[in-house]
């Protein structure tokens, strides 16, 4: 592949925005693909955060393997992170969530209230890559409450503060967009399965066979499922000819491409079991 040259500059602009107001922000949420946590990463966000109460959730987990998801949650609860699994395309119930932000910003509410301060805010920003869900998870923090909290000074311009469906909590209206980072193949396969880059930087047909050899190895009886056959058939066959086999199964003759895309679209919703990319 080599080097990857598609960084693209608005990138680099989200990432100054959120460093700009950093200041202002007492709890950084980092949003990962439950599917992909440590792939849908960006080492980046670490040194963003270093001074910032941390809560990482991994969203999507209703697509995720509940078994792996649980080692995940384990792995950064260790790290000293807050971590929450959420899948916020179908849970309204954002009081978990509260109540993680209000333990993150304790410490910051607690100086508040000895400062004085009659009713202190707590102030939160949604970081992570494109399509983990930031925008979701915003909508479900606001609930009906979309007014906005006005320009605070230092707010880089058109920037500002929504209030949350909880009256302690605001958060900032754009999300960090964080771009995937990645030096290696496979890493770039997984996002891609899952959709977290454009179709257009990889060949499905690679993704696929990226899929079908992780299956092999890790879900089994998920792949067995999928390409209807059983798994003693499935050990028979090389990588090259399961794929041409599930296009012929599935009455695609020899247009594996099309296949590909099929099975692609069908893994994004889940429709192959629920597999995380990462392996804990
Ligand atoms: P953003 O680019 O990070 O702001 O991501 P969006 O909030 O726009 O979400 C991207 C896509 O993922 C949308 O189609 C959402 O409906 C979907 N989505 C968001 N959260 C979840 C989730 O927890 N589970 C599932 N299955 N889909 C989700």
């Amino acid at each position: 592949m080599g080097t990857i040259q598609w960084y693209p500059g608005h990138m680099n602009k989200a990432k100054n925005q959120l460093e700009d107001n950093l200041d202002l922000i007492d709890v950084i949420i980092e949003v990962l693909d439950a599917r992909l946590p440590l792939s849908s990463r960006n080492p980046m966000i670490s040194n963003l955060v270093k001074k910032k109460p941390h809560i990482i959730i991994l969203n999507k987990s209703d697509l995720a393997d509940p078994l792996q998801t649980k080692r995940w949650t384990r792995y950064f609860q260790e790290q000293g992170n807050f971590v929450l699994s959420l899948d916020a395309q179908h849970n309204t119930n954002m009081s978990t969530l509260f109540k993680i932000i209000k333990l993150a910003g304790k410490e910051k509410i607690d100086k508040l209230v000895a400062k004085g301060a009659a009713h202190p805010t707590i102030r939160v920003a949604i970081a992570g890559i494109p399509n983990c869900g930031k925008s979701t998870i915003i909508n479900r923090m606001i609930g009906r409450n979309a007014a906005i909290v006005g320009d605070k000074p230092g707010v880089t311009k058109g920037q500002s503060w929504l209030k949350t469906s909880n009256s302690d909590i605001q958060i900032l209206d754009t999300p960090g967009i964080l771009w995937p980072k990645f030096s290696d193949q496979v890493v770039g396969y997984k996002l891609a399965a899952c959709g977290a880059i454009k179709d257009n930087i990889f060949h499905a047909d690679d993704v696929a066979m990226f899929l079908i050899k992780f299956l092999r190895e890790h879900y089994l009886n998920n792949l067995s499922n999928f390409a209807r056959f059983d798994k003693e058939a499935i050990e028979q066959f090389n990588d090259i000819d399961l794929m041409l086999a599930m296009t012929q199964k599935y009455g695609m003759r020899d247009d594996y491409d099309r296949f590909s895309v099929y099975m692609l679209q069908r893994f994004r919703k889940a429709k192959l079991g629920r597999v995380t990319l990462d392996i804990k």
